[in-house]
């Protein structure tokens, strides 16, 4: 997987140690010898992974983490701190910034890359998400709000053998206000995740590395856990096991003694990230609902409905009613176009209303819908066609002040399974018109439409 790294340090030497290492795995890499020569890089080339010295003259490590996060075009690039400290604080403190993970100087290779594989991997998925996202909001989709950075009420599984240690996990968790449940077993855990509730997993080492790893591989295998942070909990003897669990997908791991700002700091940045996948994906289905859907009555449009129909005449047959509000020109040249459409909302409420749940109905054109119901004949449609007329005819329609006799006419046509949509439509087009023809108000009904001869 090739991907560009920005690293960042004040030492030249530092920075071209790291860039040959980078560029021997076959990664591009750019470099910035200050803090504020990364912001610009970062801008202006936008890499896919930072590598951030800490301690910088100027603006330090921390700060241009915390510049990055806070901004919407590049809090989604993870950031790594690279750093000679060692004070467990200061781990946090970077943590807390945002950061997405530490490395220690001198920097352990394996580690290194594990942890890029690992951090480049998620940023693949998010920028998908974001990229489809984006179309939607250009499509006119309003974003959800920012998901809420108070984490109470979000729910951890921990994955731990030995009591002791799933308890003491849950301890620090519940300190943010986390639901904690604890399985001891893959199995169990299996089932707990099943709930569809957890927005991370803590998964220890204790419980053997085979075991361990297979459910790690499990949890991404699956579409409904696959986004679900992992986190593993082992000690400093198990590096080789957590190297080969951010290769099966984990996210984030800490070490065995546990500190809790870090555990709580990691966690966090987790279920964050979780967070804001959701509502990148929340977007995306609000622009699909709204490429399907007429603005004004919230009924299905005509694309939709031609589709629909299309997919259920290649298994079954099918009726169709078209039905065309009378006279509407009239409604909108003496109430206006705000009446109009007031008329045209509730037409579709009455329609909606009077069919079962599993017909579609579509605004088809200006003051005309289509219903299509699948295995229906052209009797049962008939009565269904009835029953619309008789709705909308039946009460008056309110238009503001005005109380409007509303009436409509409806051809209807039932076909085989392989008929086509062109068809069908014309045969319920030219019973409309006949309809309308013979005064309106009135529903009349096509001779059948054949199938095609089948070969
Ligand atoms: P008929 O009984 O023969 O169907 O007559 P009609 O007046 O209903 O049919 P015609 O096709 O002549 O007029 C349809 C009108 O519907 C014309 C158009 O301005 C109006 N219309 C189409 N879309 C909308 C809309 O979204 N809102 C409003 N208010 N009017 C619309
Ligand atoms: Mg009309
Ligand atoms: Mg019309």
């Amino acid at each position: 997987m090739t991907a560009r790294v920005l690293v960042v340090d004040d030492i030249a030497a530092n920075l071209r140690l790291l860039e040959a290492k980078l560029l021997a795995e076959y990664y591009e890499v750019g470099v910035a010898a200050s803090g504020e020569e990364a912001l610009a890089a970062v801008r202006d080339w936008l890499p896919d992974v930072v590598l951030l010295d800490v301690m910088m003259p100027g603006m330090d490590g921390y700060e241009v983490c915390r510049r990055l996060k806070a901004q919407s075009a590049t809090a989604h690039i993870p950031v790594v701190m690279v750093t000679a400290l060692t004070d467990q604080a200061e781990r946090v403190r970077g943590l807390e910034a945002g950061a997405d993970d530490f490395l220690s100087k001198p920097v352990d290779d394996a580690t290194l890359f594990a942890r890029l594989r690992a951090l480049l991997r998620v940023k693949q998925v998010m920028d998908a998400w974001r990229l489809r996202a984006e179309t939607a909001r250009d499509l006119g989709v309003e974003p959800e709000d920012d998901p809420s950075p108070d984490l109470t009420g979000a729910c951890a599984l921990v994955v731990d053998p030995e009591a002791s240690g799933a308890a003491a996990l849950a301890a620090v968790l519940s300190l943010d206000g986390l639901m904690v449940t604890s399985c001891a077993d893959p199995a169990s855990a299996w089932d707990a995740l099943q709930t569809g509730e957890q927005d991370v997993v803590l998964l220890s080492l204790s419980l053997g590395g085979p075991d361990a790893l297979r459910l790690a591989s499990r949890l991404r295998a699956e579409a409904t856990t696959r986004d679900i942070p992992l986190l593993l909990v082992g000690d400093a003897a198990q590096k080789g096991l957590v190297l080969r669990g951010f290769d099966l997908g984990a996210n984030d791991h800490v070490l065995r003694p546990v500190d809790p700002n870090e555990l709580r700091a990691r966690v966090r940045n987790q279920i964050r990230r979780k967070r804001y996948q959701e509502r990148l994906r929340a977007d995306l289905d609000r622009s699909l609902e709204m490429a399907v859907t007429d603005p004004l009555t919230g009924l299905r449009n005509r694309r939709y409905v031609r589709r629909h129909l299309e997919g259920v005449l290649r298994t079954s047959g099918a009726a169709v009613l078209v039905l065309d509000v009378d006279r509407f020109k009239a409604v909108n040249d003496t109430h206006g176009h705000a009446a109009g459409d007031a008329v045209l909302k509730e037409v579709a409420d009455r329609v909606r209303a009077n069919i079962r749940a599993s017909d579609v109905v579509a605004r088809y054109g200006g003051e005309e819908f289509l219903v299509v119901m699948s295995a229906t004949g052209q009797e049962e449609a008939v009565i269904v066609g009835e029953r619309l007329r008789g709705a909308i005819a039946g009460t008056p329609v309110e238009a503001g002040s005005d109380r409007l006799s509303i009436t409509a006419s409806v051809g209807v046509a039932a076909a085989e399974a392989g008929a086509s949509v062109e068809a069908l439509v014309a045969a319920a087009d030219s019973a409309l018109y006949r309809a309308k023809n013979a005064g309106r108000n009135r529903v009349e009904a096509a001779a059948g439409v054949e199938a095609p001869a089948r070969r």
